[in-house]
């Protein structure tokens, strides 16, 4: 499964990607990366990659995000989508992980199926939370170096398309 890191990037270019116009600022930013790794703080509570790496938490949190923003965001339905779309990306980078602890994969289709799913593409390499372990930094620095091969790319494009957009309006 990716770092926190990948998942910050990962929801700045899912939220970014159905962003309201003219919403580019740095607290919309930082939204997108929170909700891009909200899920896994599922470890808290010991019940890793369950309901809250399905699509029906997207849902909720899209639903939740919504009410929210009732009254302070002229946009709030794109909004919502925006936040739930980038709480959305952990359940697909996660998929396309590497998992190395049971169960393998995560409850992707979850309040559907309770089944867990991992993808045949194993784009992202796991991250070891094992820190006692001697190989724990190189691991996890490798990881995080093909994560971010990967993922910095994107969320350039994706940025500057929009800032393009933004301007051209
Ligand atoms: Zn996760």
């Amino acid at each position: 499964m990716p770092s926190p890191i990948g998942h910050a990037i990962a929801g700045v270019i899912a939220g970014s990607l159905v962003s309201p116009p003219r919403v580019d600022r740095v607290r919309t930013i930082a939204a997108y990366a929170a909700a891009g790794m909200a899920a896994d703080l599922d470890l808290l509570v010991g019940a890793h990659s369950g309901p809250s790496h399905g699509i029906g938490a997207a849902l909720v949190v899209g639903v939740v995000s919504w009410l929210m923003l009732r009254r302070t965001h002229a946009r709030r339905a794109i909004a919502a989508c925006a936040i739930a779309m980038a709480y959305a990306s952990h359940t697909l980078l996660d998929w396309l992980g590497t998992d190395s602890s049971p169960p393998i994969g995560i409850m992707a289709l979850w309040p559907f199926s309770h089944q867990y799913y991992e993808s045949p593409w194993h784009v992202f390499m796991a991250i070891s939370r094992r820190y006692w372990l001697p190989e724990f930094w190189t691991v996890n620095l490798i990881a995080l170096g093909r994560e971010l091969l990967i993922l910095v790319p994107l969320v350039a494009i994706v940025l500057t398309i929009r800032r393009q957009s933004i301007s051209a309006v």
